[in-house]
């Protein structure tokens, strides 16, 4: 009988202790899935902007990054928002753009998703160059802009989650510091461009064509420099042979054919630069392209 009681109280032990294991399980599933839930999430609009964002985060408690256009999708300028990429939006606490018209969506997003906040990285930035009817918004490709942009999504990010605002602005502080060396040498190694004539067959150049000084006929082709006319080819040689231009600025992935074209007719040489538009998600991934740059840019001045 004793025995009896005995078991009976076991089993009844055992019962109790897999119901409070069981229990102390689901409590710790609900804390991390209460945990994932809680994060700050940050959506950027495209490429530039991520790599920013990506340094300016790096270290930062409780946050996830994701960005919203394709890797290696090219320029927003003439990007229509498909219904995959605005779902990307649909969680994030705050939305960060390039500004100056890139993302002509913003207003859609935000009629979509309200709460979303948004981080324009273009606050503040002065001289913004026209066309007259059309501001450029490739602002990135100055260096001087780049950094303020860096610090604009650092300020607002602060704002937004202030958990990680000493994270931010550390972060912040040091990449500024590294893209102030690379300005440096870009002032030091390349002051003999200033004056320097070029066609420049990519609009994203034109930022950092004014920061060097050179003396550049931009002609607009929305990236694509395939899309120039016959007449206008035609005249862009007659004003390079007239102004004995030697130097024809393209990006490195642009079709090349009317480059050549120039190239041949008046013996200019082309030199291919990175955007900072395209690459990988590595964090150094600006600083190298405008390393690179540099370098192309040596040749031309000499
Ligand atoms: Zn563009």
């Amino acid at each position: 009988m004793k025995k009896k009681i005995l078991i009976t109280v076991i089993v009844l032990l055992c019962i109790v202790a897999l119901i409070i294991f069981l229990c102390v399980k689901n409590a710790s599933r609900n804390d991390k899935q209460s945990q994932e839930n809680s994060n700050f999430k940050i959506v950027t609009s495209f490429y530039p902007i991520y790599i920013m964002t990506l340094n300016v985060t790096e270290g930062a408690n409780n946050i996830e990054l994701k960005n919203m256009a394709e890797l290696n999708g090219g320029c927003l300028h003439d990007y229509t928002l498909s219904t995959t990429d605005v779902k990307k939006v649909e969680d994030a606490n705050v939305f960060i753009e390039n500004g100056v018209g890139i993302e002509n969506f913003t207003e859609k997003l935000l009629q979509i998703y309200s709460r979303v906040k948004i981080i324009d990285s273009s606050r503040e930035i002065q001289d913004i160059i026209s066309n007259g009817e059309e501001q450029n918004g490739h602002i990135w490709t100055s260096l001087d802009n780049y950094k303020k942009q860096v610090e604009n999504i650092a300020y607002e990010l602060s704002n937004y989650n202030s958990e990680n605002a000493d994270i931010y602005n550390k972060n912040a502080n040091e990449y500024i510091a590294k893209i102030e060396d690379l300005e440096n040498r870009y002032k030091e190694e390349l002051s003999n461009l200033s004056g320097e004539k070029a066609i420049c067959l990519n609009e994203a150049f034109e930022y950092l064509g004014r920061d060097l000084n050179l003396d550049m006929i931009m002609v607009e082709t929305d990236h694509e420099e395939s899309t120039l006319s016959a007449d206008r080819l035609r005249s862009l040689i007659d004003q390079a042979k007239a102004s004995n231009i030697k130097a024809i600025i393209i990006g490195e992935d642009d079709n090349t054919q009317n480059a050549e074209t120039i190239a041949t007719e008046t013996g200019a040489k082309i030199y291919k630069l990175k955007t900072g538009m395209s690459g990988d998600y590595s964090k150094n991934s600006y600083l190298d392209d405008m390393e690179y740059n540099l370098e192309q840019l040596k040749e031309l001045g000499n």
